[in-house]
């Protein structure tokens, strides 16, 4: 059976690339119908932090990656200890003390030799092993290495394919000298490429943010992330980009990852992100939009219609790229007093519009029902009597009850602000 690991460390956040490395862990044992371990390596005391850990577990479980087991590494140290000890007994390790401290490390022998790997994205790497100096595995304060606890726990916890970054591959072949030195089944290798930042070099914290549960914060849907990461490295065919999770496990294996490193476009994820915001639920979206809007002071907690904002919601949902969007845009639908972009008055506020507006409020209020089809009819009616194009008063219109140039369907806009609203914003520009 297919047992892989994720093995974070918890000295930080859950990264872009810890999560893409979960998710190929993941989704190679959903696709193999395997088992998903979660390991944390908490060896550093000073540097673990139980908070690191919280948010690493709720970072997974928020992008749908549940775990079968889970270990620490903390609570494991015995079992270092005894792996460790065995290597001692049978002369392929020594002891040394420390000069500093008391307490003596552990270091295994290496023995020069060439380590071949088979990795099942990369092909066969070649190591030559001579460069590899002889190694701690046990710290003279008695934490383990890395590089041993790692193994005794991949090699104890039945591990069969590790899957993880590029940039453990120097690791590789020092894993493979303590398999070989402890009697281990080596298991089989799988090194994600590298993700890199837009403008080249390595994703950091520097080309923005890593941390996935910034992401979650930001408003980006799992689903859309999910998606983005497995585009990260591997295509499912036929150029499509729009891919199901669970369509996603019936077609995927590791052979198809990509080798090359990966580039990390903020506007992808964006389009992605769009693309899951359409078919999204709107009342489940409505459930996250409530709280910034109570933020805000837009809505009152305890008093507030929530069928309009779902309809708001549903008018903004087509044009949103990420949910925190909401608050900004539909702005205009909760502040008494409108907010302007200067630019767009400068540009199309900056001649007198009474008439047209005088006009247009004249028509609106005989309306016999305040519909879309009506408001948008009564617009029509008004532009062609005034032998004028649509859009010479469209714009103009739109800044003054929004305060924007761009936002939902004007008319449908118009129907959910109100006539009363209309008739109060169009006032102010009516001489
Ligand atoms: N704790 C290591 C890391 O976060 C795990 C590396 C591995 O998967 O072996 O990079």
């Amino acid at each position: 059976m297919v047992r892989v690991r994720f093995a974070p460390s918890p000295t930080g956040n859950l990264h872009i690339g810890g999560g893409r490395t979960a998710l190929f862990n993941w989704l190679y044992a959903q696709a193999k119908d395997g088992k998903f371990i979660l390991r944390i390596e908490d060896t550093d005391k000073l540097r673990s932090k139980q908070e690191y850990v919280d948010e690493i577990l709720n970072s997974l479980q928020w992008m749908g990656f549940n775990w079968d087991e889970i270990y620490y590494q903390s609570h494991r140290f015995n079992i270092y200890a005894e792996f460790a000890q065995k290597l001692l007994k049978e002369g392929k390790a020594y002891t040394e003390k420390s000069p500093e401290r008391q307490g003596e490390a552990i270091i295994f022998k290496v023995m020069p030799q060439q380590v071949k790997i088979n990795d099942l994205i990369r092909g066969e790497i070649e190591f030559n092993a001579e460069l590899i100096k002889d190694q701690v595995l046990i710290k003279s304060d008695g934490t383990p290495t890395y590089n041993f606890a790692c193994v005794v726990d991949d090699a104890t916890t039945d591990i069969t394919h590790v899957i993880r970054g590029d940039d453990h591959i120097s690791n590789t072949p020092k894993q493979a000298l303590l398999y070989e030195a402890l009697g281990f089944k080596l298991p089989k290798f799988a090194h994600l490429p590298l993700i890199m930042g837009i403008e080249g070099g390595r994703l950091s914290k520097r080309t923005g943010a890593t941390a996935i549960s910034d992401y979650r914060k930001m408003g980006y849907l799992p689903g859309a992330l999910v998606n983005y990461l497995l585009l990260l490295s591997w295509a499912p065919g036929n150029n499509c980009e729009l891919i199901d999770i669970n369509e996603a496990i019936k077609l995927f294996d590791l052979s198809d990852v990509n080798k090359a490193a990966a580039t990390f476009d903020l506007k992808k994820l964006n389009w992605l992100n769009n693309q899951y915001l359409k078919n999204e639920d709107s009342d489940k979206l409505t459930d996250e939009i409530i709280p910034m809007l109570i933020e805000k002071n837009y809505i009152r907690k305890d008093n507030f219609d929530r069928n309009y904002i779902v309809s708001l919601v549903k008018l903004f949902q087509p044009r949103m790229s990420v949910v925190n969007d909401f608050p900004d845009w539909a702005d205009f639908f909760f502040v008494d007093e409108l907010n302007i972009d200067p630019a767009a008055a400068e540009k199309y506020l900056n001649k007198d519009l009474s008439r047209e507006f005088k006009l247009l409020l004249e028509r609106l209020k005989v309306l016999q029902s305040f519909d879309i089809v009506s408001i948008e009819e009564s617009f029509r009616g008004l532009v062609s009597e005034l032998g004028i194009e649509a859009k010479a008063l469209i714009h103009p219109l739109r800044v003054a009850l929004t305060g924007k140039t761009i936002g939902p369907g004007l008319f449908e806009a118009m129907y959910y602000l109100g006539s009363e609203r209309i008739c109060k914003r169009l006032g102010k520009f009516i001489r």
